[in-house]
């Protein structure tokens, strides 16, 4: 992506600022980033923009369809970049890891509901929240507790 060129079609000045955080959510290994995640990576830079400055220009990304605004249940609105495609989420309730995943086999059964209800598809989003690897492993007494059958 051309980010500069990006940003001027959308009339948006490419300042050092905005061209930053568009970049840290290339470089980020998690990908999806709260509005106080990308404040403290550029507090980290010594780049001094408000949290309500980043707020708001994370959120006029998002109405131009740079970034897409994602809302989790328990955790703040994340941001990532908007790749084209669809996935959905994986979000450990613990530490806050977020992974993706598409599935084809759930894109078709979620169609096949719709279908059978009558229902004209837009979009769906799809969130499973648990316990990642890493916190299953070390939270043991959580992790081997049976799950409670309701
Ligand atoms: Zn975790
Ligand atoms: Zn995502």
């Amino acid at each position: 992506m051309d980010i500069p060129q990006e940003l001027r079609k959308l009339g948006l000045k490419a300042t050092l600022p905005r061209l930053r955080i568009l970049q840290l959510f290339q470089e980020s290994k998690s990908k999806h980033l709260s509005a106080d995640d990308v404040y403290r990576l550029l507090h980290d830079e010594h780049i001094d923009m408000g949290l309500a400055t980043v707020y708001r220009v994370l959120m006029q990304f998002a109405d131009a369809g740079i970034l897409i605004r994602r809302q989790f249940e328990a955790v703040a609105s994340v941001f990532e970049l908007n790749e084209g495609g669809h996935h959905d989420h994986l979000i450990c309730t613990n530490c806050g890891k977020m992974e993706e995943f598409f599935d084809h086999a759930i894109e078709q059964r979620q169609e096949a509901v719709a279908a059978e209800r009558n229902f004209v598809l837009h979009q769906h989003s799809l969130s499973l929240y648990g316990l990642c690897g890493d916190c299953a492993a070390s939270i043991k007494p959580m992790a081997a507790k049976k799950p409670r059958r309701l």
